[in-house]
């Protein structure tokens, strides 16, 4: 899914993206000339390698996200660094890369099978 910045209404855009067994769902407001900023939900299900034992698990993902997409070159402005820019260059913002880029992170954090957890009393 893919709107043109230039398209997307003071009054903000819904979206609704989905990527294997997981959706990503929210809205979409302009924070700034070229920032919107995105507000959603990362909900479903992923499979993910057990940081500590190996084994493969079904994750359940339920997690606040808030992701910033940048029409062109994202520069900091003084005393103001936003965190989370995904920065897009042909003037679409494109929802399935925020996805993607959600995806990997929560891909990137640690997690554990609940055998794991229950041994580290998590
Ligand atoms: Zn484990």
């Amino acid at each position: 899914m893919t709107i043109e910045f230039k398209k997307i209404p003071n009054s903000g855009v819904d979206f609704e993206v989905k990527c294997e067994e997981i959706t990503l769902v929210g809205n979409a407001l302009k924070s700034d000339k070229t920032i919107v900023a995105c507000k959603g939900k990362l909900i479903g299900t992923v499979e993910h390698t057990c940081d500590r034992c190996a084994e493969i698990f079904t994750l359940g993902v339920n997690e606040e996200v808030e992701v910033f997409a940048s029409d062109g070159l994202y520069e900091d402005k003084e005393g103001e660094e936003l965190l989370n820019v995904i920065e897009f260059f042909d003037g679409s913002l494109n929802f399935d890369t925020i996805l993607q880029s959600e995806l990997e992170a929560l891909k990137s954090d640690y997690h554990y099978c609940g055998t794991c957890e229950q041994i580290q009393g998590v």
